[in-house]
């Protein structure tokens, strides 16, 4: 079979489809989950699109690590606003490593409930990778909240499938 050209430039050879992308961006790691059809070279052109349009104003890379304004979150989305920008912003904080939808070795908040307060994607939920994240942000998100809440730290998590084909074996 003939390899497909990307269908944005019709010039380079489309990237493997369904594959993340490392990509670097001010020294950032980058991971970019690519559907197909684009190459690597469009695929890293509207990432860094994306980031200047949804995430440049929040985020300052100090020689490789990523440091986000909560702060400048908080103010810029109150109340609701700019909710696609914020989606926007949230899928480039995973694509960094700031965010993930793995809880296994991350942190959450907790409401009681209990009930997770984390922020969340359009299709998932996500947890902190980082403590001084949730910190900040449950600091400033959730200070003024009339219940009560706690950060966690997701040590182990067993899936529902392992449980039960293992029978009781996952268990020491
Ligand atoms: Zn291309």
């Amino acid at each position: 079979m003939k390899d497909s050209l990307c269908y944005q430039c019709k010039k380079n050879k489309a990237g493997k489809p369904s594959h993340t992308v490392t990509l670097s961006y001010q020294m950032m790691e980058v991971n970019v989950f690519n559907i197909g059809g684009l190459c690597y070279t469009c695929l890293e052109t509207d990432w860094i699109e994306e980031f200047k349009q949804n995430a440049e104003e929040f985020i300052t890379a100090v020689g490789g690590k990523v440091k986000v304004d909560w702060q400048g979150y908080n103010k810029h989305f109150a109340m609701g606003r700019f909710h696609d920008q914020k989606e926007r912003f949230h899928s480039i904080l995973t694509d960094l490593g700031i965010l993930s939808p793995e809880a296994q070795g991350n942190w959450e908040i907790v409401a009681d409930g209990p009930i997770g307060i984390n922020p969340r994607a359009s299709l998932s939920y996500l947890y902190f990778v980082r403590k001084e994240d949730a910190v900040e942000f449950a600091r400033l998100e959730k200070a003024r909240t009339l219940y009560h809440w706690e950060i966690h730290h997701i040590d182990e998590v067993i899936s529902k499938q392992e449980v039960i084909e293992t029978n009781n074996k996952v268990v020491e």
